[in-house]
């Protein structure tokens, strides 16, 4: 097997060994089938038994309540940043309620733009987007068709440590940089969006749990494909699903449950691993620096600076020297950043915890 290296990309990003060695296995032929997982019906009776698995995964990882639908999409979360409008917003005469923390949020604003009317709740732009609001912060609209959040700001590695409390009000969360990280309150949401190349599998299927009073609303008038409606109706079989995506779900949600137990437990070591890089970024007093303010920082994407920015690309390239990639941070801000989804073992965060301090040795 060719060696693997700790890759601290924001994704794709780490699947579990397990994973990738089950679905290496089935690569040729599924037990009992004689045909590929790539190579099997979407409609047949195996593959809805793989989707069915996964969605009661997801279903028990975070006890999603009978009300909730869980969906499988294709078209990335950044589609979901025009379905929801299209489906939730545009055929009424509400606006919808905005949260900015980030890149991502924004981008989903001005998608909503598009759709419909939109206010803006709460924009951290005034400090750099590296913090999320306290509650009373919120300028919220009482009659807004929704408030959209980005529970974790992959960019800036700026995460909710709740949910605010929006009231009547349906919350929707792109959740896509947290997805399965932690235990939630789903019973708070009204939808849920996650892209699975970070947390949940490859790149390809994107998640959405969806309150049945949302899917009820949603407009009568939209293409099929469109319609959270219709893809409820169809569970997510309306047209070929991303059948091999769905399956690697499948296994990587099989890991968090059998080899991790659940989502307490994954949160515990989210917990330590993010906690090992932010106590080294601190112990080097000032050499490197953080974004996001204490409270907000984020326990999956730990965005820094090194204080010379100078020693940025040898920073880069020794880490990579010593197995340690993709730590750099988004074109859009520059800097380092390193995402340690739940399948970034420790002991990778240990190496890059004991990397950065020995690099802050020899140039600090
Ligand atoms: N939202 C967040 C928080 C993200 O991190 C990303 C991808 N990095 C997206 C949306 C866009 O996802 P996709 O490329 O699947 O559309």
């Amino acid at each position: 097997m060719a060696e693997r290296v700790y890759n601290f990309s924001p994704g794709p990003a780490m699947l579990p060994l397990s994973a990738l060695e089950e679905a290496q296995r089935d690569l040729l032929a599924l037990p009992n089938e004689g045909v590929s997982i790539l190579e099997i019906s979407h409609r047949s009776k195996r593959f809805s038994g793989i989707m069915e698995q996964a969605e009661n995964n997801i279903r028990q990882l975070l006890a999603v309540p009978e009300s909730h639908h869980v969906l499988f999409f294709q078209g990335g979360a950044q589609l979901q940043f025009v379905m929801a409008p299209m489906n939730l917003l545009a055929s009424g005469d509400k606006s919808a309620d905005y949260v900015l923390t980030g890149s991502w949020g924004k981008k989903a604003m001005q998608e909503a733009q598009a759709q419909g009317q939109t206010r803006v709740a709460f924009d951290a732009a005034t400090d750099n987007y590296n913090r999320v609001p306290t509650q009373e912060e919120l300028e919220l609209d009482p009659k807004a068709a929704y408030v959209h959040i980005t529970s974790n700001e992959t960019i800036g590695g700026v995460q909710f440590p709740t949910e605010p409390d929006t009231g009547d009000v349906p919350l929707i969360s792109d959740s896509s940089s947290d997805f399965l990280s932690r235990p939630l309150p789903i019973e708070r949401y009204g939808m849920m969006y996650a892209c699975a190349q970070k947390n949940a599998g490859p790149a390809g299927v994107t998640i959405v749990i969806i309150r049945d009073d949302l899917v009820e609303r949603s407009a009568q008038d939209l293409p099929s494909m469109l319609s959270y409606r219709v893809m409820a109706q169809s569970h997510s079989v309306f047209n070929t699903p991303p059948v091999f995506a769905i399956y690697m779900v499948k296994l990587v949600t099989d890991w968090l449950l059998n080899e991790i137990g659940g989502l307490e437990k994954m949160n515990a070591l989210n917990q330590q691993k993010a906690q090992l890089l932010y106590d080294a970024i601190v112990a080097a007093e000032g050499f490197y620096e953080v974004h996001a303010q204490p409270g907000s920082r984020s326990l999956m994407n730990v965005a820094f600076r090194l204080k010379d920015a100078d020693l940025e690309q040898p920073f880069l390239d020794a880490a990579a020297a010593e197995g340690l990639i993709a730590l750099k941070g988004h074109r859009s801000v520059g800097g380092c950043r390193a995402s340690i989804y739940n399948a970034m073992p420790i002991e990778g965060v240990q190496k890059l915890a004991q990397f950065m301090d020995d690099f802050r040795r020899k140039h600090g």
